[in-house]
C-alpha cells in the first residue's frame, strides 16, 4: 500500500509554491480526494473537520496536505496528527516531492519518499 501511494501522480494535482496549504484523503481505491481546508491559518497549516471526513470513512487509507513552499518534514502539528492516526498513512506533497509517514512500533517514522517529476 506504501509504494502504492506513493507512486500515485501526484505531480496532477499541481502544487504551486504560492498560495494556502491543500489537503485531502487516500482512499483505499487508490485515488485521492481533495477537501476544504478549514484551518484558521491555511497558508502555514491544514484541518479536516469530522464531518468532511465521514462520508469516506470506510473507504479511509491516508491523509494527503500540501507544503507549498517545503520541505516535506513534518511540523510539531503533523507530527501529533500522525501520532494520534497511527492506522493511516499521511502524505506530503511539495512542489518537487512526496513524503509518506506513518507509525512503526509506537514511532513517528519516514515510510517512504521520492521527487515528482516537475518539467512538464
Ligand atoms: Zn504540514
Amino acid at each position: 500500500m506504501i509504494e502504492q501511494i506513493l507512486g500515485l501522480p501526484w505531480e496532477l494535482l499541481g502544487v504551486s509554491f504560492e498560495g494556502d496549504e491543500r489537503c485531502g484523503l487516500i482512499l483505499k481505491e487508490l485515488k485521492w480526494v481533495e477537501l476544504v481546508n478549514e484551518s484558521s491559518a491555511p497558508y502555514s497549516s491544514f484541518a479536516i473537520s469530522e464531518a468532511q471526513v465521514s462520508p469516506y470513512k470506510a473507504a479511509l487509507a491516508g491523509i494527503w496536505h500540501t507544503h507549498p513552499r517545503g520541505p516535506a518534514n513534518l511540523s510539531i502539528e503533523d507530527y501529533n496528527a500522525v501520532l494520534d492516526l497511527p492506522e493511516l498513512i499521511h502524505a506530503i506533497i511539495t512542489p518537487r516531492h512526496v513524503c509518506l509517514y506513518g507509525v512503526i512500533d509506537g514511532q513517528v517514522m519516514n515510510l517512504s519518499r521520492r521527487s515528482l517529476d516537475v518539467t512538464r
